[in-house]
């Protein structure tokens, strides 16, 4: 059982492109936290991805796979071409069913809204994207849609146990009106649970939620959604909030756990020393607020919320900023800021 564990054992994937530099100077914080926190983590860096595919003929080669099977966590940097073959394979691996993506406004990252904080939760193991797909004739293709009672269950109470942490809403998003059969069960399922909890729920048919989305996203807190649509909805959410490329996720299951940026290896860039860690550093921030979630120990959230902070008063200041958002430090410059203000 994981929650009775002291150390947290974290297998480190640094990923393609412009994750090693992201992860390498991230280290320096991660240390800092850990030495001013005493936060107990045994972190071990493993090859994954396309420079693991390049080097063993494997994106997730076995003596990585051995040191993830001995890990509660596994925290990652961006990873090229072979990304869906490793993140995909985890998930599966590890049934980790619940895709938490936060959409979160930073200060002086432009955006039409003000101040966005919103919490998707995704079900991350089913729906169109079982790949029960075929050809029924030379003309004909068929997708098959699979919800059920159990997924549907598990990814509503993660959805309420973050709302209860957060502003106690949340939407339950779907389509029952013209999915009568499958999003009629999700459906169900959100107003048995939800009902007479602590939280104020509500459900709104996705078309409408995307629409909601752009017009007043302070309407909403958690949103938990089935697959395909929280896909789309996550990413929209994002934009929202600022911008995709400073979105952190997790994926989150009943043994194991993936934290990483949402953005991709941007190549383009790589090895110039001007990527952004914004992404990779929330993600490390989610990492710590689910080992809270797990141990009660509070000195993991007062390091999460240390490192939240360091990184919101370094865009507030808005002197040390990437390119990527309109800044000329480099990603060094920004990891000192942020280390400089972790307290
Ligand atoms: P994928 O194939 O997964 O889409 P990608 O390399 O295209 O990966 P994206 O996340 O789609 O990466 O990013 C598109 C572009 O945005 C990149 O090419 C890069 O220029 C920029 N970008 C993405 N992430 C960052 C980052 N962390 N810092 C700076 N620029 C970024
Ligand atoms: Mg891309």
């Amino acid at each position: 059982n994981v929650s009775l564990c002291m150390e947290y054992r974290i297998a480190l994937l640094p990923g393609d492109g412009i994750g090693p530099e992201i992860v390498a100077n991230s280290k320096k914080i991660l240390s800092k936290l850990v030495e001013n926190y005493a936060l107990n983590l045994q972190i071990t860096e493993v090859e994954a991805g396309d420079s693991a595919l390049a080097k063993y003929g494997d994106p997730l080669p076995k003596q990585t796979l051995d040191i993830i099977n001995k890990s509660h966590i596994i925290l990652k940097g961006p990873v090229g071409e072979s990304a869906m073959d490793v993140v995909v394979k985890l998930r599966q691996m590890y049934d980790m069913y619940a895709n938490i993506r936060p959409a979160k406004s930073l200060p002086n990252v432009p955006n039409k809204y003000g101040n966005v904080d919103i919490l998707i939760v995704r079900e991350n193991t089913e729906d169109l994207y079982k790949g029960f797909e075929f050809m029924l004739s030379d003309d004909t293709s068929i997708g098959i849609k699979v919800i059920t009672k159990k997924a549907s269950e598990r990814i509503v109470k993660v959805a309420l146990k973050y709302a209860l942490e957060r502003n106690k809403k949340i939407t339950c998003v779907h389509k029952a009106n013209v999915m009568r059969i499958t999003d009629g069960l999700f459906s169900r399922v959100c107003k048995e649970i939800l009902k007479g909890s602590e939280v104020k729920f509500e459900e709104m048919y996705v078309d409408a939620a995307a629409a909601n989305l752009v017009r007043d996203p302070s309407r909403f807190d958690v949103i938990v959604t089935t697959n395909v649509y929280g896909d789309i909805l996550s990413d929209e959410a994002a934009q929202i909030a600022g911008s995709l490329g400073l979105a952190p996720s997790a994926n989150i299951g009943d043994s194991k756990a993936l934290f990483e940026p949402v953005h991709g290896a941007a190549f383009d860039i790589a090895g110039k020393n001007i990527a952004n860690p914004t992404a990779f550093l929330l993600s490390v921030s989610m990492m710590l607020d689910y080992i809270y979630s797990l141990s009660k120990e509070i000195k993991y959230k007062h390091a999460s919320n240390a490192l939240q902070n360091a990184i919101y008063e370094v865009y507030k200041e808005g002197k040390t900023l990437t390119p990527d958002i309109g800044g000329s430090a480099k990603l060094t410059d920004f990891i000192d800021a942020i280390y400089s203000k972790i307290a």
